[in-house]
């Protein structure tokens, strides 16, 4: 599988100038964000409509014309489309699924700052996003009526708090989705976590690469070069986000000195099997983007039908150990549920190791491990 040559333009967008389309303004500006919008571009029942109505009005809905170009809209399955369109199953409440699983509220001694491991923490910036991800872990942040964008004040205090915690080496800053902050904001921020003499490392969390490539600039890059040694996480979770758009995205990144990695949440009719995983793997080293993660989806309210089983994961984990290059295999993990921590997924390595007949050299007496 390639990348895709170059997006598909539907319906209103075909007539749209190359200087629109590739500028992240426009594209922002113009993001399908309600019913009637997206009643032009699909042709589903009037019922249907209806309930995303009401979906919408807990969790809004945002995409932009590049990532919908992308989609087969006409098929209710298509897995970039789930991604995206809302969903009633996502206000059915009697499934169960909490807003906050990993209980990052009660973890945050500043209010959007979640400080749970000694040496790292994460500082939540904004609720906005280009796109509302419909399997998003932090939907609670932007569902209605929640505050968006952040203000300095509420900025500062993290600083503060990061200041007066010399074993916090690393900060990753997160949300929402942290570019859709201005382009000041974000300078000064980070400026300001730099200048924090424990900071060694910062860290962006981002989905825009694959949302709105287009966003990452030049300028943009000449920012976060300024600030590193600095990492980006983003999330591509299907190898059809790997277009020639969001593969140029992550090349500038790395031309500017900032490494590139993906989390991938495993969601069922997405990318829960082993040929289309590998197909994203396979891409993502081809542009030069290493698999960090896979997340084993998160009972969060909303999110109940995109959860797969573990057992799925390992399945598919088992198979890419035992097939693909070590550098497209990303670790599996659980974050455990009450705020206790990711832990690794693995299938089961210590029968295997003994099966390859090994345990004089690998083992000791008593069978441990060494
Ligand atoms: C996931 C997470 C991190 C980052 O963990 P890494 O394993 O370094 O990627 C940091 N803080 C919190 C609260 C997290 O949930
Ligand atoms: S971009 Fe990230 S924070 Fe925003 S909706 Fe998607 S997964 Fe959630």
């Amino acid at each position: 599988m390639r990348e895709r040559e170059n997006s598909t333009r539907c319906g209103a967008w075909k007539n749209i100038p190359e200087k629109d389309w590739y500028d992240w303004r426009w594209q922002y500006a113009n993001r399908v964000t309600g019913i009637s919008q997206l009643q032009k571009i699909v042709t589903e029942s009037p019922e249907t409509l209806e309930a995303c109505r009401k979906v919408v009005e807990i969790y809004p809905f945002s995409v932009t014309p590049y990532y919908l170009s992308l989609i087969n809209v006409a098929e209710s399955d298509d897995p970039l489309r789930v991604q995206c369109f809302p969903d009633i199953k996502e206000i059915d409440f009697t499934i169960g699924g909490i807003a906050d699983p990993l209980m990052e509220e009660r973890n945050m001694p500043v209010p959007g700052l979640v400080h749970r491991y000694p040496d790292r923490c994460v500082a939540l910036v904004t609720s906005v996003c280009a796109m509302y991800c419909r399997h998003c872990n932090r939907k609670r942040l932007w569902r209605k009526n929640q505050p968006a964008i952040r203000s300095r004040d509420y900025l500062r205090c993290m600083i503060d708090y990061v200041s007066g915690e010399p074993l916090l080496r690393e900060v990753i800053v997160s949300g929402g989705d942290p570019l859709t902050m201005t382009e000041e904001g974000l300078d000064w921020f980070l400026g300001k976590l730099r200048s924090i003499p424990h900071v060694e490392v910062l860290r962006i969390g981002s989905r825009i690469p694959v949302v709105m490539p287009m966003r990452i600039t030049r300028e943009l890059c000449a920012i976060l070069r300024n600030h590193r040694p600095l990492w980006f996480n983003t999330q591509f979770n299907h190898p059809s986000e790997i277009t020639k758009d969001s593969a140029k995205a992550c090349e500038m990144l790395l031309e500017a000195g900032i490494p590139v990695s993906n989390q991938s949440v495993l969601l069922r009719g997405v990318n829960d099997t082993y040929e289309v995983m590998c197909a994203l793997l396979y891409g993502l080293q081809r542009i030069s983007v290493r698999p960090y993660y896979l997340f084993q989806c998160e009972p969060v309210e909303g999110t109940d039908h995109f959860r797969t089983d573990i057992q799925t994961g390992i399945k598919i984990m088992k198979n890419l150990r035992e097939k693909v290059s070590g550098l497209c295999v990303p670790r599996y993990v659980l974050d455990i549920p009450g705020g206790k921590g990711k832990i690794p997924l693995f299938p089961s390595s210590f029968a295997s190791v003994r099966e390859t007949g090994v345990d004089t050299y690998c083992f000791d007496r008593t069978n441990q491990m060494i």
